[in-house]
């Protein structure tokens, strides 16, 4: 008979919530689950609309409060201060410890701050969980004029929730291009055409230098590199994030950038893991990159380590690259393989709904025709048929004489893949 473990894990977001669940429906280990910012798991990806008044908090929790009691899993409020390998226990903030057989680690990221002048006043923030987002209600009460410093997926959402209420946006953007390090040259540039028409001010290729405060310790404006000052009473800092890992410093585990972890997410130390937005692939996929803080990714994550701790060893697959965010109004999904430039051996063909909102962008091999990676904005494509068509290497004449398979809107689609079919001569 398997013998019932105590598993403890940290973090209570998608990866640590998607490993709960699977673990309980494997076996019948003690499962707690810590969290330091609420006291149910919720969907962090949504938190925009609760600030934008479209959804309230409790909408955003993906199961009732009682899901946890009837499936067993204990769940504690508290911030883990420290962990102690030698005799398997952590160490929490409010002076108690706890022993674990199994400890798996899934505390995510932290927004970035990069050291610059001005970063602590008030009125300055970054968003990540559900306490920024209250310092953003407070913060942002009686003001007119913010700035955004950033321009990822994280600092458009911020630009629209502040748009939403009205408020002037500037957004600083260091690149040439909106999200050009991720973008082809088209989609960036409909993006940046798109955030314009939401009357935000894109500064684009400018720098942050310094933000000002007043006598009272409140921000007044930003400085950029160039030397021009643009009053606000808000800043948003939207510079990417880290892994959330400072708390592990002096407990022996391998860290980078985020926890050292091998195919199965073990660390270096026995009987702990780590997964979702904190973990680093030792030896990541090709093409693949060692840190990949997407929902997608915890949540296989989570799924992975729950069978190699319920007695099934099992690596870490992270499947076809997947991702899907939102830009204003345009919805964006990825899958596979599309570069901001393509490479020597691959070709694209682009289809421009011409009306500022909507493209696909298909990549396929020049040689085999094998299809590679989509980029779909405003439309919608379905996920199992994307992936099952780059896994099995279909040809770019198969996916386009075939795009009503990955359709989601029949009346719209039939005329855009005929425009597509039309447009492409492959
Ligand atoms: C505003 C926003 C929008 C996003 N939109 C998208 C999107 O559209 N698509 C997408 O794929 N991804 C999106 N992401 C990223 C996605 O949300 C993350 O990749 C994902 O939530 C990470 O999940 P996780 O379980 O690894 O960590 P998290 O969700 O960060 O959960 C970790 C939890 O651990 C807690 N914790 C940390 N340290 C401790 C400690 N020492 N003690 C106790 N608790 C601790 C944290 O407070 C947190 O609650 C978005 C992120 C943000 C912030």
């Amino acid at each position: 008979m398997a013998t019932t473990k105590h598993i403890v894990i940290i973090g209570n977001g998608i990866a640590g919530i998607t490993a709960a669940r699977h673990i309980r429906k494997r076996s019948d280990h003690r499962i707690t689950v810590i969290s330091a910012e609420s006291d149910h798991f919720f969907s962090r990806t949504v938190l925009m609309y609760i600030y934008m008044g479209h959804m309230k908090y409790e909408h955003t929790k993906p199961y009732e409060d009682w899901f946890w009691e009837k499936n067993r899993i204990e769940l504690k409020r508290a911030y883990v201060q420290k962990v102690n390998p030698d005799s398997h226990s952590i160490e929490l903030d409010d002076g108690s410890s706890m022993n674990y057989d199994e400890l798996i680690i899934a505390t995510g990221s932290k927004p970035n701050k990069f050291g610059w002048k001005g970063q602590e006043l008030k009125g300055v923030q970054g968003l990540y969980g559900l306490q920024d987002l209250e310092l953003m209600e407070e913060s942002t009460k009686g003001i007119s004029k913010a700035v955004v410093v950033g321009g990822g997926l994280i600092g458009i959402e911020m630009a629209e929730m502040l748009r939403s209420r009205g408020f002037e946006v500037t957004m600083l953007v260091r690149e040439t291009s909106f999200w050009n390090t991720v973008l082809p040259k088209e989609e960036s540039e409909l993006i940046n055409r798109h955030i314009r028409s939401h009357k935000v001010d894109l500064r684009l290729a400018t720098e942050l230098d310094e933000i000002l405060g007043d006598e009272n310790g409140k921000v007044r404006a930003v400085r950029t590199r160039s030397g021009e000052e643009i009053p606000c009473q808000f800043v948003g800092l939207t510079v990417g994030v880290s892994p959330n890992v400072s708390f592990m410093k002096d407990a022996g585990i391998d860290i980078d950038k985020g926890i050292l972890v091998d195919g199965e997410l073990r660390t270096n130390v026995p009987n702990i893991y780590a997964l979702g937005d904190c973990a680093q692939l030792r030896n990541p996929k090709p093409n693949r990159k060692p840190i990949e803080a997407v929902w997608y990714a915890g949540k296989m994550m989570g799924e992975t380590v729950a069978a190699t701790i319920c007695g099934q060893p099992t690596d870490y697959d992270p499947g076809i690259w997947f991702n899907s965010a939102k830009f204003f109004d345009i919805e964006y999904q990825t899958y596979g393989t599309v570069l901001p430039e393509l490479k020597e051996n691959e070709d694209s063909i682009l289809w421009d709904g011409n009306d500022g909102k909507r493209c696909l962008r298909i990549v396929f091999d020049r040689n085999s025709k094998a299809v590679l990676g989509f980029n779909a904005f405003g439309i919608r494509l379905r996920h199992e048929v994307c992936d099952a068509w780059i896994r099995n290497g279909a040809t770019i004449s198969e996916v386009i004489s075939n795009l009503d398979k990955a359709n989601f809107d029949p009346e719209f689609f039939k005329k855009f893949e005929k425009e597509v079919q039309l447009q492409t001569t492959i």
